[in-house]
């Protein structure tokens, strides 16, 4: 057997240990004499599981009891919708900030239920930075903000948030949730696609501020309404089992690592050693304004689109695939993920290097 280096933004690298965990309970779930993805998700054995993945989550994120942990389908894009039915209810507007395509296909989403206005956006500069805001570009009848925290096409990340005062923050923070540490109560609801930190594909996580669910607008429909979920239990309808259980062990993978606050120590690391090879690099360059980079998503080109192909096939060959940059801004783009080992990224700075000597 021989693993490659995953570099893709999504569906990304999963835990060794959390694969081999999978793998020697895929006949047999403890003593139920059955696969987790064969068992009824209204199990005695199957409650416990996602009760567990929710107080694993909860724990490490350190999410209050006034938040509620739902965990849903549809993917991050499916809460393009149900942000806007659920939240723009009062004054029937939001505020949206565009800092790239993800949150701009927010956006445009939002625009169909109601006034929703795109107060600042970096698209002048392809997405390379975060805008500023200002308290005073804020609509104080505004039902919500909404921002992406990290840009997964464009390797920006919020680092300071925009201040809102009393109107509800909404962040889609797929590409970085469980990266480090994040305050919840500066949110009233989060919301991410599994695939990139967490599980495979197929589940998405909320975390939402209990007041803000009950008030969906009349037409939103059962399965896009916050409450059906939440009244019960995450399980109105059979929720996606096997992702969820994927998602309870990189739970417990994370707490037994040390928490979010040795997550961080880790990948802060492992993007420096990439970033620092970038800044003194004749060759690569990164593609974003040095204070705005994240941690998870890590964009750079040599400049000549016909080495960049070279790279990515060379690269590929050696072991570091999905390494190509998203098709909206060419180059190469290496996500490093929670469970990108540091080694790999080390590994691909080696080669970098090696290709740089010869592509002099
Ligand atoms: C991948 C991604 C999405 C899309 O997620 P789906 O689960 O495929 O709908 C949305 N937002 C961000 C920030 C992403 O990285």
């Amino acid at each position: 057997m021989s693993r490659v280096y995953n570099f893709s933004a999504g569906p990304s690298m999963l835990p060794e240990q959390v694969l081999k965990t999978a793998a020697a309970e895929m006949l047999e779930y403890g003593t139920s004499g059955q696969s987790v993805m064969e068992m009824s998700h209204r199990s005695k054995e199957y409650q416990s599981i996602i009760d567990a993945a929710e107080r694993d989550l909860r724990d490490v994120m350190n999410i209050p009891d006034n938040y509620a942990v739902l965990f849903l389908q549809g993917g991050a894009s499916t809460q393009f919708a149900m942000v806007p039915f659920n939240l723009m209810n009062k004054n029937k507007k939001a505020d949206y900030i565009i800092t790239g395509q993800w949150a701009k296909k927010a956006y445009k989403e939002a625009a169909r239920y109601g006034a929703a206005r795109a107060i600042a956006s970096s698209e002048d500069k392809t997405f390379s930075y975060i805008p500023k805001i200002t308290p005073d570009m804020i609509d104080p009848d505004a039902d919500y903000v909404h921002i992406c925290m990290n840009n997964t096409i464009y390797g920006t990340k919020w680092h300071e948030l925009p201040e809102c005062g009393n109107v509800p923050l909404v962040a889609d923070i797929s590409s970085c949730i469980l990266s480090e540490p994040i305050d919840v109560t500066k949110f009233g609801v989060l919301y991410a696609g599994a695939q990139k930190n967490v599980a495979p594909a197929g589940l998405t996580i909320v975390i939402i501020r209990r007041d803000l669910i009950g008030n969906a607008m009349d037409i939103t429909p059962t399965m896009l309404n916050y409450a059906t979920h939440s009244e019960n239990g995450s399980m109105f309808n059979t929720p996606p089992c096997y992702t969820i259980y994927i998602a309870g062990l990189v739970f417990k993978w994370i707490k037994e690592l040390g928490g979010l606050e040795k997550m961080k120590e880790i990948n802060e690391n492992k993007a420096k050693i990439l970033y620092d090879f970038l800044d003194s690099s004749k060759l690569f360059r990164g593609t974003v304004v040095a204070e705005d980079r994240s941690l998870m998503n890590v964009p750079f080109v040599t400049g000549d689109e016909e080495l960049d192909a070279k790279f990515v096939k060379a690269a590929k060959e050696a072991g570091f695939v999905n390494i190509k940059g998203h098709r909206s801004v060419g180059g190469m783009r290496a996500s490093i993920y929670n469970a990108m080992p540091t080694e790999g990224v080390v590994k691909l700075v080696e080669f970098m290097k090696k290709f740089e000597e010869e592509n002099k």
